[in-house]
């Protein structure tokens, strides 16, 4: 048996995958308290009832319900469809791994914004699928016209990030509409929801509404985000049952652990509580944004947790002021990315921020 290296056992298509980037922790800094806002997390625990209900004790030695059956008509109800409407994952990276796997195969094509979730180029090129990322708008939203004429014979997937992570804009109501016009029947149209809780926006398209209009549109949404729940990774589909019978196919069994279909499930209950939250921190996110244009900042709206600066050239400096006062922020080269905590963590980025724009611009925006 001649030897080869290892390198040949893996697919082709593998070298087209990124690998993930890790953004910088914070510094230790003495008499400052370390503050995450690089990766959208919730700054808060869970919801009290949440955290209250962890402590039953489910058994490890047992697997889960694989379909989850009970998270599963919880989601039904809440969203008001049938349970053959819904499948959940184990967060919503498995559900857009696992649409990208029931779509695309080596030759077809796939067309996402960009920049938007770095899942959306590795799971399509983990596919061989030729990926065809679309630029932003000059106000950092989906250039969906753009996105629209991209489209070809062998597109199969088109992935729309609503707010846009990591710039923060929504897509509307009219711009979705006059999109879906162009968008065959036989292409799956993916509208990744993982901030949606966040949107104050009254433009912004009422994803549920449009399940009913095209049957080309699935919708992922997740726990992690607003419902404070990341770790316990949880997220789900809603679409066709055609659609949702092939992801249950292509997800992991057994993927969502009891505690956290259990958590998902206590933390749906409170639903209330956890948009009096979300809407809080849209507050938040609104003051943020102004005291930053205050200070002469370009700065996109958004509509999630998370502010986006476009500092191009700038962004790795911006991000070294900010982890030596003790801040993780997301530096993705051609900005940087601020996730929402509390109070005092975004009174010290406001101070880095105008300190930055004293040493590094006059006059002028960036
Ligand atoms: C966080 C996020 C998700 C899902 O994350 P999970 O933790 O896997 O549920 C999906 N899309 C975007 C744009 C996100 O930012």
């Amino acid at each position: 048996m001649t030897q080869k290296t290892a390198t040949s056992l893996i697919r082709p298509a593998l070298e087209e995958v990124p690998n993930y980037k890790p953004g910088k922790p914070p510094a230790a800094v003495d008499g400052l308290q370390p503050y995450k806002l690089s990766s959208n997390e919730h700054f808060l625990p869970p919801i009290s009832a949440v955290v209250e209900a962890l402590t039953e004790v489910t058994n490890p030695a047992t697997y889960p319900d694989p379909a989850a059956k009970a998270l599963t008509a919880e989601l039904a109800n809440y969203l008001q469809v049938s349970e053959d409407h819904v499948a959940v994952g184990a967060g919503g990276s498995e559900i857009i791994t696992a649409l990208a796997h029931i779509t695309l195969e080596a030759g077809s094509e796939v067309i996402y914004p960009w920049p938007s979730f770095e899942l959306y180029p590795q799971a399509s090129a983990l596919n061989g699928a030729h990926k065809k990322p679309i630029g932003l708008t000059d106000d950092f939203g989906h250039d969906l016209p753009a996105m629209a004429q991209a489209i070809t014979d062998d597109t199969r997937l088109i992935l729309l990030c609503s707010p846009n992570n990591p710039t923060g804009p929504a897509v509307t109501a009219d711009e979705f509409t006059t999109f879906m016009a162009q968008v065959p029947s036989d292409v799956l149209v993916v509208l990744d929801e993982a901030y949606w809780e966040f949107c104050t926006d009254a433009s912004a398209v009422d994803s549920l509404a449009m399940l009913k209009h095209y049957e080309n549109l699935v919708l992922m949404r997740t726990f992690s985000k607003a419902h404070a729940l990341a770790g316990f990774r949880i997220g789900y589909a809603v679409g066709q049952p055609e659609v949702i019978a092939a992801v249950r196919k292509a997800t992991v069994p057994f993927g969502v652990t009891p505690p956290s279909q259990h958590a998902a499930i206590v933390s749906l209950r409170h639903v209330d509580q956890v948009m009096t939250r979300a809407h809080s921190i849209a507050a938040a996110r609104d003051e943020f944004v102004d005291a930053l244009r205050a200070q002469g900042w370009n700065v996109p709206d958004s509509q999630a947790n998370f502010v986006w600066l476009p500092l191009a050239e700038h962004s790795a400096a911006f991000e070294e002021a900010c982890v030596k006062q003790s801040l993780a922020v997301r530096n993705l080269n051609s900005g940087v990315r601020i996730s929402i905590g509390p109070p005092e963590a975004m009174d010290r980025v406001l101070n880095v921020a105008a300190r930055f724009r004293q040493r590094h611009f006059s006059t002028n925006k960036v």
